[in-house]
């Protein structure tokens, strides 16, 4: 029996991407699978039922067909109980599924013989760099970021000599340099911004600087395993506020990407600081669904403090649906590749990368 991929529908309202884009269908094929794909799955990506049918894909109205009849189920976000209820026992569903936030969903799936696999806890080992989720997520982040920063503030990014004079670059500052906030400098200093970044990881302004921007080195070092910060002390939290509110104070606009995994997003910019700025500044906060870098950050909001802008991105990957789909769809192969093979889903879940997102189910003979 042929497996069936089944993409469902993205449920959320801000949710505009696709698990699965047309072009990924043939290969998906090739790998032996019949791919079963719910009618409208692609319109917020701007993809139409027409292609994926061009491309071999099967459109079905029925969302609950779907999950009833799929081998494996590939989502962006964790499908809501109600779908997994109606998978049937030894199947696999995949996406980013936060098993942490949706534990009645986990227990569902243990409890009926359900293998789920995160795609958010794929290790960042250059192995698995192909499926890397995050990554490619946090790019698409990065970019929206900045040019949501350049379509909000009433400054100009380059610097430009003009016969009615010299206009100064944009003071661009970026707190949090991983992937979105790199994504973010390289954007910036496109548009010609003067940009400097800080991040709690030292190792991190190598990259910085590599980008042609300015790293902020505050004293603090809190890298952690697998190349994560850590939280914090609270002496430590202080401290950064203190001394980042003279780089806030002298920037026109600023992006804020910091994340501690499995926490609370934690709070760079607090609300006495915001009072504190010139009015005019432009704050992006990309963690907003996570909490914020931001104190008075509102998902999904954009606040005005004092002539000061807080704009709390939210699901920023969705709003470049198209490019972000392209990405996640290509980390979705890369990792079905993993679990079929000649036309088959494997046996033994044993290889490493399985073995650290799986979060329902076993790992079959592996051990
Ligand atoms: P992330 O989304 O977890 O966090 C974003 C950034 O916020 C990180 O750089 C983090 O250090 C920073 N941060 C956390 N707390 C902060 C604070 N209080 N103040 C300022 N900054 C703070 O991180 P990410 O973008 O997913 O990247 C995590 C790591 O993974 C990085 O070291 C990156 O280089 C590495 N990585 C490796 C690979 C690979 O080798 N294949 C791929 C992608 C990422």
């Amino acid at each position: 029996m042929t497996i069936i991929l089944g993409v469902p529908k993205e449920f959320e309202y801000n949710e505009k991407r696709v698990s699965v884009i047309p072009d990924v269908v043939p290969r998906l094929i090739n790998l032996g699978m019949n791919v079963l794909v719910e009618s409208g799955s692609g319109e917020g990506a701007h993809f139409t039922d027409e292609n994926y049918r061009d491309s071999g894909a099967l459109v079905t109205e029925n969302r609950q067909e779907l999950f009833q009849k799929a081998d494996i189920v590939a989502a962006v976000q964790c499908p809501p109980l109600e779908d997994i209820s109606e998978m049937k026992p030894g199947s696999i569903f995949t996406g980013l599924l936060f098993p942490e936030k949706n534990t009645d969903i986990m227990e569902y799936a243990s409890g009926h013989g359900l293998r789920a696999f995160a795609l958010e806890k794929i290790p960042r080992t250059t192995r698995a760099q192909a499926m890397d989720v995050l990554s490619s997520q946090s790019t698409a982040s990065g970019y929206t970021g900045a040019i949501i920063a350049a379509g909000n503030s009433p400054r100009m990014m380059p610097m430009l000599t003009t016969a009615a004079g010299t206009v100064k670059p944009s003071r661009v500052l970026v707190l949090g340099a991983g992937v979105a906030g790199l994504m973010a400098i390289a954007t910036t200093r496109r548009l010609g911004a003067v940009v400097t970044a800080y991040d709690v990881r030292k190792a991190a302004g190598e990259e910085v600087k590599s980008l042609g921007a300015k790293f902020l080195d505050l004293g603090i070092e809190a890298s952690s395993q697998g190349g994560y910060a850590r939280e914090l002390t609270d002496e430590e939290k202080r401290m950064q506020q203190e001394k980042l509110v003279g780089a806030m104070k002298d920037s026109d606009i600023i992006i804020t990407t910091a994340s501690v995994p499995g926490r609370k997003a934690p709070v760079l910019i607090s609300e006495d600081t915001v009072k504190r700025l010139r009015p005019g500044t432009v704050i992006v906060d990309l963690s907003s669904d996570s909490g914020g870098n931001c104190e008075v950050t509102r998902p999904g909001t954009t606040i005005v403090v004092n002539g000061v802008k807080i704009i709390g991105v939210s699901n920023p990957p969705s709003h470049v649906a198209v490019n972000s789909s392209e990405m996640f769809s290509r980390n979705v192969l890369s990792f079905l590749q993993l679990l079929v093979e000649k036309g088959e889903i494997v046996k033994s879940f044993d290889d490493v990368i399985l073995k650290e997102c799986i979060v329902s189910g076993d790992l079959g003979g592996a051990k």
